[in-house]
C-alpha cells in the first residue's frame, strides 16, 4: 500500500469536513500537530494505525445492530455481522479465548457487562432468572426492587484505588461501588507488591462474589495462577482486567502464571491502550458464562459501534501479526531502561522498577505534589499523569505520583537509548522545579514555579528526540 493513499484518505476526508464545519477540519489537523510534537508518556495512549482509524470513519456508524451475530433486533445487519464475527474470531485466536463479546463501548462498559454477566449467572433470584430468559421489558417494579436488593448484597474483592487498581473494581464513587458491597486488597507497604498470602486472607473473611486482577497504575506483573487458586479456595469468580496490558498478553510477553486468559473466568480489556486499537472495550470467557455475557446488549449497553467493531477487526489482525510480539517486548525493554535511567539519576519508583509497560515515580522525593510534577512536565513540553502512590498522603486529586509509560512512544519507534535522554528530561525538569505557597503562606498542592527558559529548552530537546521517529510519516495534510 503506497503511503501516498494514506496521506489522500486523510487529506480528502478533511476537506469534506472543512465544506460543512471547517473549525472541526483545522481542530483534527491540529490535533495531529499536538500529537506530533509532544512526548507521549501517557500510560493508556498509543497511536492507532491509519487503517484502523480509517476504519471508524464510514457509514458502518448509522447502522443499528442490537443483538448478536445472526439474531439481531433489527433488519439489514449482514454487513455489521461480518465485522462483528471477525473481530471475535480475531480476538479469539489472539488470545486463546474461548468466547469474545466484541461490542462494549469503552473498558468500563465492558466491566459493567461482566459484573452483569456473573450476577445474572450466580443469583438465585426470581427477578434475575427472569432476567435471563429475556424477558427484561416484563419485569414489574416489584422485581426490579427485589433485583436491587439481591445486587446490593453481593461482594467484589478488587485492588485498591491508591494501590493501583481501577475505579471500577469497586471504588465507592464508582457504580461497582454501590452495585457491590466492595473490599479491596493492597500491596505491601515495604516492597510495593501484591502479597498473595495477605489477598488469600482477606478472600477467607470477606467470601467475595468476584475476586478482581488487574490495574491501571501497577508496575509489575501479576501472577493469575494464584489469584484464581485465591479464587477457587472461597467459590469465588476470577475477574481480570487487563485494559492496561491486553498488548503484553497479546503479544506474548505475559505467558503463562502472567497470562489471565487461561486462569480468569472472565477477561475485560480495552482495546485502545497497549493492544493499540481503536477506544472501545472488549469481554472474554468461559463458555459458560458466553451466553450471559452475550446479553450485554441491550441488558447494559446500547446499541454496538459497529463502525468501531471494524476498527477492532482491522486492529486485531494487526496485533495477530509477528511484528506486534516484538512491539511489546520492546514496550517492556523501553520501560525497563527509563525506570533504570530514572533510578540511576536518584528518583524513587513505586516497586523500584517495572517489569510491565508503566513506571510509576514517587515525586515527593522531589519535594513535590503529583500535580506540580505533571503541571511542570507538560510545561516542558513532557505529557504524563498524576496517579496516586500507595497510601497516598495527598489523596487521588493531587496525589504523589508521576505514571509514565512507553506503548506509545515504542509505536513512533523510539528505543532504549532515547529512553535514557527521556530520563534525563523528566529528572531536570522535576529537580529544577519547586512547590509553590498559598496567599498565607501555607505549602501549595498545585502551585510551583519553573524557569521558563528551562522548560523551553526541555521542549526543544524533547521535540529533538522525537524528530527522527514521526508520527504517522506517511500523512502529509500540508
Ligand atoms: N479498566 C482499567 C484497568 C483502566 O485502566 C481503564 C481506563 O483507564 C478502564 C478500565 C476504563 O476504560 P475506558 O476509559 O475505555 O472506559
Amino acid at each position: 500500500m503506497s503511503h501516498n493513499a494514506e496521506s489522500t484518505a486523510f487529506r480528502s476526508a478533511l476537506e469534506v469536513i472543512r465544506a460543512v464545519e471547517p473549525r472541526v477540519a483545522d481542530a483534527i489537523g491540529a490535533e495531529l500537530t499536538d500529537q506530533r510534537e509532544s512526548l507521549k508518556l501517557i500510560a493508556s495512549e498509543n497511536y492507532a494505525s491509519p487503517a484502523t482509524l480509517l476504519a471508524m470513519g464510514n457509514w458502518f456508524s448509522d447502522k443499528y445492530a442490537e443483538g448478536t451475530v445472526g439474531r439481531r433486533f433489527y433488519a439489514g445487519c449482514q454487513n455489521v455481522d461480518t465485522v462483528e464475527a471477525l473481530a471475535a474470531e480475531h480476538a479469539r485466536e489472539l488470545f486463546g479465548a474461548a468466547h469474545a463479546y466484541v461490542q462494549p463501548h469503552s473498558g468500563i462498559d465492558a466491566n459493567l457487562v461482566a459484573f452483569w454477566a456473573v450476577l445474572a449467572d450466580r443469583v438465585e433470584s426470581p427477578a434475575l432468572k427472569k432476567a435471563q430468559v429475556r424477558q427484561v421489558n416484563d419485569l414489574t417494579e416489584a422485581d426490579w426492587f427485589a433485583l436491587r436488593r439481591e445486587l446490593g448484597n453481593q461482594r467484589m474483592l478488587g485492588m485498591s484505588l491508591d494501590a493501583g487498581g481501577h475505579l471500577t473494581h469497586g471504588f465507592r464513587p464508582n457504580i461497582s461501588g454501590k452495585m457491590f458491597d466492595q473490599r479491596s486488597y493492597g500491596t505491601d507497604l515495604a516492597t510495593g507488591l501484591i502479597d498473595y498470602d495477605r489477598v488469600a486472607e482477606a478472600a477467607r473473611e470477606f467470601k467475595p462474589l468476584i475476586l478482581v486482577g488487574g490495574y491501571s497504575a501497577y508496575p509489575r506483573k501479576v501472577n493469575f495462577r494464584i489469584l484464581r487458586e485465591i479464587a477457587d479456595s472461597v467459590g469465588a469468580t476470577f475477574m481480570v482486567d487487563m485494559a492496561h496490558f491486553a498488548g503484553l498478553v497479546a503479544g506474548k510477553v505475559f505467558t503463562g502464571d502472567f497470562d489471565p486468559v487461561p486462569h480468569a473466568h472472565i477477561v475485560t480489556t480495552t482495546t485502545h491502550k497497549s493492544l493499540r486499537g481503536p477506544r472501545g472495550g472488549m469481554v472474554l470467557c468461559q463458555p459458560e458464562l458466553a451466553d450471559q455475557v452475550d446479553r450485554g446488549c441491550p441488558m447494559v449497553l446500547g446499541g454496538p459501534l459497529p463502525h468501531v467493531m471494524a476498527a477492532k477487526a482491522v486492529a486485531l489482525a494487526e496485533a495477530r501479526r509477528p511484528d506486534f510480539a516484538d512491539y511489546a517486548q520492546r514496550i517492556v525493554d523501553n520501560a525497563q531502561a527509563l525506570a533504570e535511567g530514572l533510578l540511576r539519576r536518584g528518583a524513587t519508583l513505586v516497586t523500584g522498577g517495572t517489569d510491565n509497560h508503566l513506571v510509576l515515580i514517587d515525586v515527593s522525593g522531589y519535594g513535590l505534589t503529583g500535580r506540580q510534577a505533571e503541571q511542570a512536565l507538560l510545561d516542558s513540553g513532557i505529557v504524563t499523569n498524576r496517579n496516586s502512590v500507595p497510601q497516598d498522603p495527598n489523596g487521588a486529586w493531587y496525589t504523589s505520583g508521576i505514571r509514565i509509560g512507553t506503548p506509545a512512544l515504542t509505536t513512533r519507534g523510539l528505543g532504549t537509548a532515547e529512553m535514557d535522554q527521556t530520563a534525563e528530561l523528566i529528572h531536570t525538569v522535576l529537580t529544577h522545579t519547586t512547590a509553590g505557597a498559598n496567599a498565607d503562606g501555607t505549602p501549595s498542592k498545585a502551585k510551583y514555579t519553573l524557569d521558563a527558559d528551562l522548560a523551553d529548552k526541555i521542549a526543544r530537546q524533547a521535540t529533538d528526540l522525537l524528530a527522527p521517529h514521526p508520527l504517522y510519516p506517511a500523512i502529509d495534510l500540508a
